[in-house]
């Protein structure tokens, strides 16, 4: 294993590299779990929790993904080499996952981080209600300094409500907490004109800024038995990451120290969003969802939303409409107005008893702790004047 100091083609890190606040960082089973004996790969683990604590240092929040449950479960368990079936895969998750988050805990504690394990399914993040939920989460957690090591739980999983691979669940973690960095660590330095193992010719791709059918082309095909996605499923996760205004770099991690590998300037390719996260979030919020109903605010609130602030449920006269949390609803004026649209907290039964009361008052009127806000800023987009 190399250490990044022996990198070749040393060039400056990107601006965006340093930039960046939020940072989600995917790691592969195959850079974590040895492939011959499917033990942790330990040494590598605690150079990457050294450049976690690098990036805390400098302020930037980190949420980890990892892979591995599989790959360390289905040794212990024994189970042969090979493709293995759903249910063998289930248990062997199962058990892996112990390990996984146990050795993240360990390597976090040493290092004065605290590891909090986060197990999601593709409902977490495509419902909206569960989107929620998970997000709020990771928020807290991120807040409270924490270190979120998501995976996907493989347990509960079955092929139709799977992901499958971790590229793509990063890419969607990266979207719901709107990071401006997701990092790729893979076994390969990044995307390459073609596959660079069956083609002695293939060029390296430093920059992409859109995902035309021509890089998509280039990402041929999956991966290895450990690896769930090749470079096709990276290319996937770049799509919706840079769909959500987030940064992308695949980068290898055969390395030691990865992390710290990319600011020294690693040989990566880079995907750039066109916008960065909250634009992005914004605009998807202004064009792309139906809206499930409206709520009526008074002039108190609307000068207060154009002043950037959050709906709060006080602010609020009327609702209207057969909303859940985290549906889409349209904001407007007393006098009808449409002023823009955001995502609820409450659903409609919940809204209807708060409005016009004070945030403090929320628990006691709901009989539970909810959000202070009806509509949060950021989940909000408005109409400009
Ligand atoms: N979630 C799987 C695991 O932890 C890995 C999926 C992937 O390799 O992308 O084993």
């Amino acid at each position: 294993m190399s250490r990044p100091a022996e990198t070749a083609n040393k060039s400056p890190a990107r601006p965006e590299w340093a930039a960046a606040r939020r940072v989600v960082v995917k790691i592969g089973s195959a850079l974590l779990v040895e492939r011959e004996t499917g033990r942790l790969k330990r040494e590598w683990l605690a150079s990457l929790m050294d450049d976690v604590v690098e990036l805390a240092r400098t302020g930037k929040s980190v949420v980890l993904v990892s892979s591995g449950a599989i790959a360390l479960g289905r040794n212990t368990l024994k189970l042969p080499k090979g493709p293995l079936e759903l249910e063998q895969s289930q248990a062997a998750a199962a058990v892996g996952q112990i390990s996984l988050a146990h050795a993240y805990q360990e390597m976090a504690e040493k290092r004065g981080l605290i590891a909090a394990q986060v197990l999601l399914t593709l409902g977490d993040t495509e419902e909206r209600r569960r989107y929620l939920n998970a997000r709020n989460t990771i928020e807290t957690l991120l807040s409270l300094k924490a270190i979120p090591v998501v995976n996907e739980n493989d347990t509960v999983a079955t092929t139709e409500i799977r992901y499958g691979d971790n590229d793509r669940l990063s890419a969607r973690v990266a979207s719901m907490v709107s990071a401006d960095c997701l990092v790729l660590l893979s076994d390969i330095d990044g995307l390459y004109t073609a596959p660079p193992n069956d083609n002695p010719n293939a060029q390296h791709i430093p920059i992409v800024t859109e995902i035309t059918p021509q890089i998509e082309a280039m990402a041929g095909d999956a991966g290895t038995e450990l690896s769930k996605g090749g470079m096709r499923t990276k290319v996937e996760a770049g799509k919706i990451a840079l769909g959500a205004g987030t940064n992308m770099v695949i980068t290898t991690g055969k390395v030691l120290n990865p992390l710290r590998a990319i600011a020294e300037g690693a040989k990566v390719t880079w995907f750039l969003a066109k916008s960065d996260p909250v634009t992005a979030k914004k605009r998807w919020i202004a064009g792309h969802l139906e809206a499930f109903g409206q709520v009526f605010v008074d002039a108190g609130a609307e000068r207060a939303l154009s002043s950037g602030k959050s709906l709060l449920p006080a602010g609020v006269r009327r609702v209207e409409g057969d909303f859940d949390r985290g549906d889409a609803v349209i904001i407007r004026a007393l006098d009808g107005r449409e002023l823009g649209r955001g995502l609820i907290a409450y659903a409609y039964a919940d809204a209807i008893r708060i409005i016009g009361k004070k945030s403090s008052e929320i628990a006691d009127i709901l009989g539970f702790e909810g959000r202070d806000t009806l509509i949060h800023r950021d989940d909000m987009a408005l109409h400009r004047k």
